[in-house]
């Protein structure tokens, strides 16, 4: 199937040749063909380049320069056990715990790589398309040759696919072609065409920029012509999020200064050596260099990155169950210090359920009774007066208007309930008119759509050019708006011209629906037989039929001058004005449950919710003050006060503002600009195309999962699955969290192997032997800084985290407290374990075989001391200690395997006596009882008491 050239066959030879027929572009593929050819060909999705093999991140962790070294001194240990015949089980249990612990980094990496994948496939887009007769969304890497699929305004295309039905078709090509201006499709067949000039075909991963269109998928996956070139293309990036990077700069400057203590270390150990003995036998040396480079080996935090990570990405699986998607790994981090949270109102404030609640046309106010989408209701004037039989004629013209400027769809389900495809704005008009016995359907059918001008969040219009006889425009849009481009009035029947008097009364009746919290739409008409009737000049060229098939120069001869650029700023211009008003239509949308929950929560949390809106004020401010945001003295701009701000006069205000109505999306930009300036750091909600701008430049972009285009969902770090506020408070408290564990898993971290370095450098320093050795020093880091470092990961939110301001964004995560905490853990535990050594024998100036002849028990106690020491350690970053301690039951079950791993070996001679040999636990009289287990918690657990009260004052 190389090289066909789809754009020059007629649609039927198309379909044809994809297997299908006419038929299908109303009904689609059957289940069982689209699966049949999923077979065949496959998911419709790029092949991306494998960056890293799992057996690469298995060898990564045994690469690192200390590593190596470490590797290679076992090596040189085990060859003098050879030579000299002495048990070669201290390099093997060395070796074994080096290999636990490169297989336990690996495991970090590998599940953290894997959750990023995850992360991907979860963020992947969806596409309409039609199956067995009905239009529904499905996943676009399960589209196949063949597919019927549905195309709108800011959909990305999901592959190559040829044109059959389009509406003002434009696509922002530049991805494939470099070719930024957007590119105006047309059906038919072309003849010779580089890809730029295949106007009747769509092509992967462009744009719809305007328009809707069918079209029928002819390639997919790595066959469309983005696909051909992916190879290059796909290559995503990885990028570490900030607090990635910086631990990667930490952790790389803590190597060296671990290194360098190391050193001296060993240095000084063996330099004491000398002095005492004169001499070094080798196998001191060994053991001193084992014991350095293990301490190097364990104190060196390489680890933090990967744990950061699985950090990061199991909060953002946590916030998937919460409805928020993070696209941008770094976004879970900015969400816990974001202190502004920009919100659209309609659909994410309220639910975006409308029904229309009163009309007003004729000069009166008429109610319209029952909420939902069911088409049945009464017309009520008066409050008391129903509407029925020829009174209905009176109100039919706005109606009208409502279901025909409108590309909503009514239907009802499987279960028979009433349900809206489309715009719900739009899908109430239809229902109201339906109420009034007006079938969208039926009403299309007698007046079919000749011409159409989309809504837009600039123009705040919608424009359809409908054959009704003569031509009529039917344009629908924000009562302002409308009211602006009237000349005449209609009531009754009659039309007259449009008297200021009679503009203001309109005005007023507006601002009283909206101070309902009625979204309010004006509604008007114009005959535009000039325009549009036989002489007219203007035939719109995607209705007109195909393209001639013999054109030999579609690129340049089929190029409609009418219906781009200027020209079409002109004619729609030319239709929009000088209408004639007919009335207008108050719809209510409620807050969503839940949203003046979080807006509290909100208050507490130091995070101030703004409203961005591109409704009316008044509306705005009833829905605000329905739902708690807004309070006396707060204020509120509308988008003409905000055209006339000058930046720096905005900046002043911008803390004051909670509302900005009537707001274009251009304008969302220099808001978010305001605020940033400020010093905030800001999340923004957006749905449209173009909100894309300040999706992207938001320190959070936040689009919307069901009423968001693909354009928005492409440039934003967050969607929300629900389109829900209360989803991105949620996902906020949980950004706080994980930052919160992760601060906690670090602080755990470095303490830990603080305590063990002193303990050593300072053991050595005093003039003691050596506290801990090689093997020692490893297990402590095995046991203590794996299972129960993950579990701190894993402990449950912090209660109350939302009541706390949100943290600076410039303070790093090491601080003050956090360095406090360390450093007090870390001399603690050296004073402790070193009194403990003392206490059980060690003494200054003792040499290593005056240690093992005359206090067997000193180093087995220093190093349970050690141990325990982390086990109070990880326990005092729980919020309560004990408290619902329950709750993370992988904590408690690490510290119980740590303790039990202890056990096993602390009483190795009871079972081994060559690992007893290897651990330095040689005789029986070195193993713990009871006394000493009573001993050892009492020290250790100063550690825990210091910390705790250090937490009360
Ligand atoms: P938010 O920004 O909070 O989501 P919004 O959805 O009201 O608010 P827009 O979609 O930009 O913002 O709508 C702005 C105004 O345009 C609305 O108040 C309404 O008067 C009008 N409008 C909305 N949808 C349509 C439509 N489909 N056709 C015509 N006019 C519309």
């Amino acid at each position: 199937m190389e090289n066909e050239n789809w754009y020059a066959l007629e649609i039927d030879s198309v379909l044809k040749r994809l297997g299908s027929d006419r038929k299908s572009i109303d009904y689609g593929l059957s289940t069982a063909d689209a699966r049949e050819r999923f077979e065949k060909f496959g998911p419709n999705e790029l092949q991306e380049i494998k960056k890293t093999t799992p057996l690469q991140i298995l060898i990564r962790q045994f690469t690192s320069f200390i590593v190596i070294i470490l590797l290679v001194a076992i090596i040189i240990s085990a060859s003098i056990s050879y030579i000299e015949n002495t048990s070669y089980i201290e390099s093997i249990v060395i070796l074994v715990i080096v290999v636990i612990n490169g297989v336990f980094g690996f495991v970090q990496e590998y599940r953290a790589e894997k959750s990023i994948e995850a992360l991907k496939k979860l963020t992947a887009l969806k596409s309409r398309v039609l199956r067995d007769g009905n239009e529904t969304e499905i996943a676009s890497r399960e589209l196949v040759p063949g597919d019927i699929i549905i195309l709108e305004t800011g959909d990305k295309m999901p592959a190559d696919a040829r044109l059959i039905d389009i509406a003002k078709l434009q696509v922002d090509e530049s991805s494939l072609t470099g070719e930024s201006v957007p590119v105006k499709k047309e059906q038919g067949t072309l003849v010779e065409a580089p890809i730029a000039e295949r106007k009747n075909m769509v092509f992967m991963g462009t744009i719809v920029t305007i328009g809707r269109a069918k079209a029928v998928v002819v390639k997919t996956g790595m066959q469309t012509e983005i696909g051909k070139i992916a190879t290059m293309v796909q290559e995503v990036e990885e990028k570490l999020t900030p607090l990635q990077l910086k631990l990667k700069e930490f952790s790389k400057w803590l190597g060296f200064v671990t290194l360098g203590i190391c050193g001296v270390v060993f240095l000084v150990g063996v330099g004491r050596e000398f002095m005492i003995h004169g001499t070094i036998k080798p196998e001191f040396g060994i053991m001193m260099f084992m014991a350095a480079v293990s301490l190097a080996v364990a104190a060196i935090p390489e680890g933090l990155p990967a744990i950061v990570t699985i950090a990061l990405s199991l909060g953002v699986q946590k916030m998937v169950k919460k409805n928020a998607l993070i696209r941008q790994l770094p976004a879970v981090e900015t969400l816990g210090c974001t202190n502004v949270i920009c919100s659209d109102k309609t659909g994410t404030l309220t639910k975006n359920e409308m029904t229309v609640r009163e009309i007003y046309v004729n000069n009166e106010i008429i109610k319209v009774t029952n909420t939902g989408y069911m088409p049945e209701g009464k017309f009520i004037r008066d409050d008391t007066k129903e509407y029925g039989g020829d009174d209905l004629k009176d109100i039919e013209l706005l109606l009208r208007i409502g279901a025909l400027c409108n590309d909503s769809k009514l239907v009802h389900d499987e279960n028979e309930i009433w349900k809206i495809l489309g715009d719900p704005t739009e899908g109430a008009l239809s229902v109201v008119a339906a109420k009034a016995g007006l079938i969208k359907d039926e009403l299309e059918k007698n007046h079919p759509r000749i011409d159409e001008f989309p809504f837009d969040s600039e123009r705040k219009l919608m424009t359809t050019v409908h054959d009704i006889g003569g031509m009529v425009a039917y344009v629908k849009g924000a009562p302002d708006m409308i009211l602006d481009r009237c000349t005449h009035i209609y009531n009754k029947g009659e039309i007259t011209p449009l008297t200021e008097s009679s503009r203001e009364r309109i005005l007023e009746i507006n601002t009283s629906m909206a101070g309902k919290a009625l979204r309010v739409l004006g509604m008007a008409y114009k005959e535009i037989d000039d325009l549009y009737g036989p002489g007219s000049g203007i035939a719109d060229s995607n209705d007109s039929d195909d393209i001639s098939e013999d054109s030999n120069d579609a690129g340049s001869n089929s190029e409609d001058p009418n219906d781009s650029g200027p020209d079409k700023i002109e004619k729609i211009e030319k239709i929009e004005n000088g209408l004639v008003f007919v009335g207008l239509t108050g719809m209510i949308d409620p807050p969503r449950d839940g949203v003046a929950e979080s807006i509290k929560e909100c208050n507490e949390a130091g995070i101030k919710i703004v409203m961005i809106t591109g409704d009316h004020l008044l509306t705005a401010e009833a829905i605000a003050t329905q739902i708690g945001l807004l309070n006396k003295g707060d204020k509120t701009l509308t988008n003409s006060e905000l055209y006339n701000l000058s930046d720096e006069e905005l900046e002043e205000i911008v803390d004051d503002v909670i509302i900005y109505a009537r707001v274009s999306p251009e304008n969302k930009v220099k808001i978010l600009d305001a605020l940033k300036k400020k010093g905030h750091v800001v999340a923004m909600t957006g749905d449209g195309v173009n909100d894309a701008p300040a999706l992207k430049k938001a320190d959070i972009g936040i689009a919307m999962g069901i009423a968001g285009t693909d354009v928005s969902k492409e440039a934003s770090d967050m969607i929300l699955t629900d389109d829900n506020f209360v989803s991105v408070v949620n996902a906020v408290e949980e950004g706080r969290n994980i930052y919160s564990s992760i601060k906690k898993f670090i602080q755990y971290t470095l303490s830990s192997n603080l305590g063990e370095i002193l303990v050593i450098f300072m053991g050595i320093l005093l003039g003691f032997p050596l506290p801990l050795i090689a093997i020692q020093v490893l297990w402590v880091n095995l046991v203590t800084d794996g299972l129960p470092g993950l579990a701190l990961v894993l402990d449950p939110a912090e209660k109350g985290i939302m009541r706390k301001p949100p943290r600076n964004a410039k303070e790093g995560i090491i601080t003050r407290d956090v360095m406090e905490n360390i450093l007090i853990v870390g001399v603690v535990m050296c004073i402790g374990t070193l009194f403990m050594f003392y206490h059980y024998g060690a003494g200054i100036g003792m040499s290593i075989e005056e240690l093992a002849s005359m206090s067997p028990k000193a180093r087995p106690v220093a190093f349970t001391t050690l141990v325990m020491f982390q086990l109070f350690n990880v326990l005092t970053y729980r919020t309560r200690a004990f408290k619902n301690i329950m709750e993370n039951q992988w904590l408690v079950g690490a510290i119980i395997s740590s303790i039990l791993l202890q056990m096993l070996v602390v009483y190795t001679p009871l079972y081994n006596s060559e690992l007893a040999n290897a651990f330095d636990i040689g005789t029986p009289e070195a193993m713990l009882n009871l006394m000493d287990w009573l001993k050892i918690i009492l020290v250790s657990s100063t550690v825990f008491v210091i910390l705790e009260l250090k937490k009360r004052i």
